[in-house]
């Protein structure tokens, strides 16, 4: 089969979505999933689940067969996913899968901000696991703005500590297209690609962007690390959470998120999806 972790999430639903478009039939992939109930309606689709937790190991043991090709979704608990993505590795070489893809971050090795630090050492643990491995080196996803429109257009301001940095955002659907098709084609073994949107914007112009669609006047409030982690807590972010979000900012100053490989746009077979649609989008939801 072809095998989806985290099916239940965002982006793993868009990648079964996509198998579903390539002609993948229902029966040929399986969700692994750690809530049937969420999982309600890939079960409707026919899409086989197989129920485990990245947390308990002992419950992975039949979440892979051999011959599996397997998308591996990044967890999504920040500061567990050392231990959590070394069972579900461990699981999948037990069980002799053909394929291991992974929801790396783009850089890989050369990610030097806090949030990379896990994606780092997953890179690792597969590649020293000796698994048939596909590295899906993920960018941002433009939603990660376009999700926080609100705030934005009630305070009529981006804020950021990102200086005049940009960001090689695509639409998560874009990323789950490229996994769907590393998982369906073959050539794909031993590979790392550099996933990300085929234009590099600053938030200078996405604030200009949800300006021009929306009508109204936003600015892009350029401001110290400190000021905006205070914002952030303010605004009832955890503090974890807030001083991860103000580091992905120091590293998009940087340039870490800029990178346009145009490997996404190879691997789908289109330019990936521009901002201005995801914006309009998510202006058309509020
Ligand atoms: P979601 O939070 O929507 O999905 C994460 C998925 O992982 C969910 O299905 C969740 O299960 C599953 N999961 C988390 N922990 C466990 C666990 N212990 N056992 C089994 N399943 C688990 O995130 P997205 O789909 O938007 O993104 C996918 C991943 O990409 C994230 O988890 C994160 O690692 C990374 N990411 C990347 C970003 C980027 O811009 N490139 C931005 C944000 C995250 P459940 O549905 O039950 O909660």
């Amino acid at each position: 089969s072809i095998v989806v972790t985290g099916a239940t999430g965002h982006l793993g639903r868009l990648v079964v979505d996509a198998l579903l478009d390539r002609g993948v039939p229902a029966a040929g992939i399986a969700a692994v999933v750690r809530d049937k109930q969420k999982a309600a309606g890939l079960a409707a689709l026919g899409v086989e689940l197989r129920i485990a937790d990245y947390s308990h190991p002992e419950t992975l043991a039949d979440a892979f067969e051999a011959g599996d090709r397997v998308l591996l979704v990044s967890g999504s608990e920040v500061g567990r996913r050392v231990p959590q993505h070394t069972a579900v590795i461990s699981a999948a070489k037990a069980a002799g899968v053909a394929q291991l893809a992974y929801t790396s971050v783009l850089g890989g090795p050369d990610a030097d901000f806090d949030l990379a630090a896990e994606h780092r050492i997953t890179e690792r643990l597969i590649l020293d696991a000796g698994l048939p491995y596909t590295l899906l080196r993920n960018g941002w996803y433009t939603e990660n703005y376009t999700e926080n429109l609100a705030p934005v257009l009630e305070h009529g301001a981006v804020v950021a500590n990102a200086g005049e940095g940009r960001v090689a955002s695509a639409a998560r659907a874009d990323y789950a297209a490229a996994a769907a098709a590393v998982l369906t084609q073959e050539g794909h073994l031993g590979t790392a690609y550099e996933l990300s949107g085929d234009t590099a914007w600053s938030l200078a112009e996405y604030a200009a962007e949800v300006a021009r669609q929306s009508g109204k006047a936003i600015a892009y409030t350029n401001v110290p690390a400190e000021t905006h982690l205070a914002i952030l807590t303010g605004a009832g972010v955890p503090e974890a959470f807030a001083a991860i979000l103000v580091d992905v900012d120091k590293a998009i100053e940087r340039g870490r998120l800029a990178r346009t490989s145009g490997d996404l746009a190879r691997l789908i077979g289109r330019p990936t999806t521009p901002l201005a649609y995801t914006v309009a989008q998510a202006l058309q939801r509020l």
